[in-house]
């Protein structure tokens, strides 16, 4: 028997009670129908994440909360695999640098300067600097800029002023030099910009000794005038004025061959006859972890910049275990990306395991690294993207004879030989 009517109206659409749209008193005053309370849940959930994200950010501001190194290197795990001991050394340092600024915002009764700890990162080419200094910034939701040492001259040469490297910076936040003064600027290919020599230039070194004179003001914190659209500084151009002191510099750089001088520190030879090249590359590898900021010196850098970047870390070469995890675990992982690339067409793509190998012995073989893993998938997948659009397949099971089909339809072997 349907339940009789209990009478009560929605007083937000006026619906009446019945058994399909029930009616209820929420308190004293008020009834509404469960459509409406449904409703104002919903908006109440949305309203509520809305705001979450919101104080979240504003959490982030810069010296109001900070998070702590272990929620920073959580956060890093996410994005990047590995490389245990940089994100660690990243996040001490990151969260020393913001209570550093929070700190000078207040009145202090000690005179303890805390300095500022701008990192430099040793490591091969595609194991993650980047990505790393990328991470943090969007954490930080501080701006970022990527910039490279090597187009940096010194003034009057042909080149970009050093200043031009804070133009990024101020125009990945729309020229607000507040923003810009907190922010981090990553400086790649530091290495390039090591002097030719280990003796003090007896010829001039404009790209070299020259740019890293040039860039102790910045990285030690002053004020410094930047063109607003790069390159050289012009005497029409307005210029604007930047301190330095607060923002945080990362540098980066291969450092080929710097094994050689931590061994000779270390007073061991890199290979002995009879090893093995494996052995060789292994030990290689092992002796980058110990870099020191002399080993820097004997590279090239001069003391001045070693002594302004004073946390000095490595990355790891990334193994088959690494890119392996690489393809499917951070958060965008590329396989991910592609997953949901053709969800929006509902079509769920798998990449088997088989597949996943071939594509990670494909960047194994034709020494690709962890950048190359992205240009494979894209060769793999890029007649199924053309095709599977317009045609009603909606599942796609990607295999190892599919990776290599096409890839070898691409000709991957002759344009990527190694
Ligand atoms: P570099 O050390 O030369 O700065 P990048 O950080 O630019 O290298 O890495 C290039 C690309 O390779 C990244 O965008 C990312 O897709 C991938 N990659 C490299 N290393 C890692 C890692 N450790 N974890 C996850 N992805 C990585």
């Amino acid at each position: 028997m349907a339940k009789k009517s209990s009478g009560l109206t929605c007083m937000m659409c006026g619906a009446q009670d019945c058994a399909a749209t029930p009616v209820i008193q929420v308190v004293s005053g008020l009834t509404l129908c469960t459509d409406c309370i449904k409703f104002i849940d919903d908006a109440r959930d949305a309203q509520l994440k809305e705001r979450n994200v919101k104080s979240e950010k504003n959490d982030k501001k810069v010296g109001e909360k900070i998070p702590k190194p272990e929620e920073i290197k959580k956060y890093l795990d996410q994005y990047v695999i590995g490389q245990d001991e940089a994100k660690k050394y990243l996040s001490v340092a990151v969260y020393n640098h913001y209570k550093r600024i929070a700190r000078m915002g207040k009145a202090t009764d000690d005179d303890v300067e805390i300095e500022k700890s701008n990192i430099i990162m040793v490591g091969p080419t595609g194991t993650g600097k980047t990505l790393l200094a990328k991470s943090i910034a969007r954490l930080l939701d501080v701006p970022f800029a990527i910039v490279d040492a090597t187009v940096l001259t010194e003034a009057g040469y042909v080149g970009e002023d050093i200043e031009s490297l804070l133009t990024r910076l101020l125009q990945a936040c729309d020229y607000d030099v507040e923003k810009a003064e907190k922010g981090i600027v990553f400086i790649d290919e530091i290495d390039k910009i090591a002097r030719k020599s280990d003796n003090p230039s007896i010829t001039r070194d404009v790209s070299g000794e020259g740019v890293q004179q040039g860039l102790l003001k910045l990285l030690e914190g002053s004020t410094v005038l930047v063109p607003p659209n790069g390159g050289r500084k012009h005497p029409d151009q307005k210029m604007i004025a930047v301190d330095t002191k607060n923002i945080l510099f990362v540098c980066g750089g291969a450092f080929d061959g710097i094994e050689r001088k931590i061994a000779a520190r270390m007073n061991t030879h890199i290979v002995g006859y009879g090893h093995n090249s494996a052995s060789k590359k292994e030990q290689r590898e092992n002796l980058m972890r110990y870099v020191m900021p002399q080993d820097l010196k004997s590279f090239g850098l001069i003391p001045e910049i070693i002594g302004r970047l004073p946390v000095l870390t490595s990355l790891e070469h990334l193994d088959r275990d690494a890119l392996r995890r690489i393809l499917t675990e951070p958060k965008n992982a590329i396989v991910r990306q592609y997953e949901k690339l053709f969800e929006i067409d509902g079509v769920k793509l798998t990449f088997d395991e088989s597949a996943l190998d071939a594509i990670v012995d494909k960047a194994i073989e034709y020494k690709l690294g962890a950048r190359g893993l992205r240009s494979i998938v894209e060769t793999v997948m890029v007649d199924a993207m053309f095709e599977i659009p317009s045609s009603d397949i909606k599942e796609f099971v990607v295999t190892d004879s599919y990776v290599l089909e096409k890839l070898d339809k691409a000709h991957f072997d002759k344009t990527h030989a190694v």
